[in-house]
């Protein structure tokens, strides 16, 4: 049996005549860059995101950095973000000509830990907390962040909070959506994302008007009139296609999100059943809306060696992430070394991504957990 991590074509299938028939509209019209389809999208997201506003861009990774620019956060200032995280959360910081200042998970859900956030505030010197702007926490997997105390200490320390949602579509902390907490929502249609484009794409939540102003300004090169230029944007235009696709597809987003749920719960019952919940700890469910765009597991032992018998079996899974980014080489003039963040840095060596797509059967689901039985009893 094949269970490869993620596949897409099955998706496809479900949604087939409504995209070519959009995108026969679109290549009749000629009409590619923002535009309509684009300002439909906005609307939507934002009602989905619960939040005011929303600006269509050209990736999670560029929702990251037009934040930031439209924050003035550049030179000179520092931003608090978790090591343990997709690329794009740390390189954006670095990108805007900001400083990196990571922080450790909690060892439960894999989010930034707010002890771990305070006790880098409390390490700095007076100098280095003037430096301090903002902090990106990221909702890792699926999962929101313990956001009530992390908006206590944006504002016991004034800081910008830039939510790093590009795998949150959806998930709630207390009843409210990721991307509506901070001052800016980021995500991502990168398609193995749960709403994911036919390419690059991505959105940025605001509910403020001024950084809805901004962000609209930036991402056009700094110019609402042409060839005049109030500031230095750049191009982070997300195009009609892409928003056109993503359009029809959140239609199915929360029965999407609904089957992944349910296959989360699949997985802990065949877990416990084959005797492995000693040995395989499952991902913890806090009292969020977690939406599973990842179900990662983590082992105590041979997690390596389980990778490649289950890829031997035609089982797909992923390593999130194997490298911190204190310990990235591109970050080693930031001087950290490694036993800094120790939860991130077992993370990264103990845990495994499972398929836990929507359309996954449960027989590959059975199966899947057949393997690890075999290869730990
Ligand atoms: C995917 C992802 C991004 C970047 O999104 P792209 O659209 O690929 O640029 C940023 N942060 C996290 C946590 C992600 O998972």
């Amino acid at each position: 049996m094949k269970v490869p991590l993620l596949d897409l074509k099955l998706q496809y299938q479900a949604i087939k005549e409504e995209v070519l028939k959009v995108t026969e509209e679109i290549f009749e019209s000629q009409y590619f860059i923002l535009g309509p389809h684009v300002e439909a999208l906005e609307k939507e997201i934002a009602e989905y995101c619960s939040s005011k506003h929303s600006v269509g861009v050209s990736s999670g990774t560029d929702a990251l950095l037009i934040s930031l620019m439209a924050a003035d956060i550049g030179a000179g200032d520092s931003v608090i973000t978790p090591t343990y995280t997709f690329f794009a959360t740390a390189g954006s910081i670095a990108r805007a000509g900001a400083t990196p200042v990571f922080a450790d998970i909690d060892y439960k859900t894999y989010n930034i830990s707010s002890e771990s956030i305070c006790r880098v505030i409390d390490d700095m010197t007076v100098e280095e907390r003037g430096k301090l702007k903002a902090i990106i926490p990221v909702h890792l997997y699926g999962q929101c962040c313990d956001m009530d105390s992390i908006l206590e200490i944006a504002e016991k320390y004034n800081l910008v909070v830039i939510e790093d949602a590009a795998q949150a579509i959806g998930a709630e902390y207390k009843a409210r959506r990721a991307g509506s907490m901070g001052d800016f929502g980021c995500f991502s249609f990168f398609p193995s994302k749960n709403l994911g484009a036919f390419g690059d794409g991505g959105i940025v939540t605001t509910n403020s008007d001024e950084f809805f102003d901004r962000l609209r300004l930036l991402r056009v090169h700094g110019s609402h009139l042409k060839y005049y230029h109030k500031k230095v944007g750049g191009n982070f235009r997300l195009d009609a296609l892409q928003a056109a696709i993503v359009s029809i597809k959140l239609n199915y987003l929360d029965g999407w999100t609904e089957a992944r749920q349910a296959n989360a719960d699949k997985y802990r019952e065949l877990f416990i059943d084959a005797g492995l919940d000693n040995i395989v700890n499952l991902p913890t469910e806090k009292e969020n809306r977690h939406i599973y765009n990842q179900f990662v597991i983590s082992l105590k032992e041979k997690r390596d060696d389980l990778r490649i018998f289950l890829n031997d079996s035609s089982i797909g899974t992923e390593v999130y992430y194997p490298v911190p980014m204190h310990l990235q080489d591109c970050f080693s003039y930031l001087n950290y070394k490694k036993g800094d963040f120790p939860v991130s840095e077992y993370a990264a060596s103990h845990t495994l991504a499972l398929p836990v797509y929507p359309e996954l059967s449960y027989e590959q689901q059975a199966y899947v957990v057949e393997k690890i039985k075999e290869f730990y009893l």
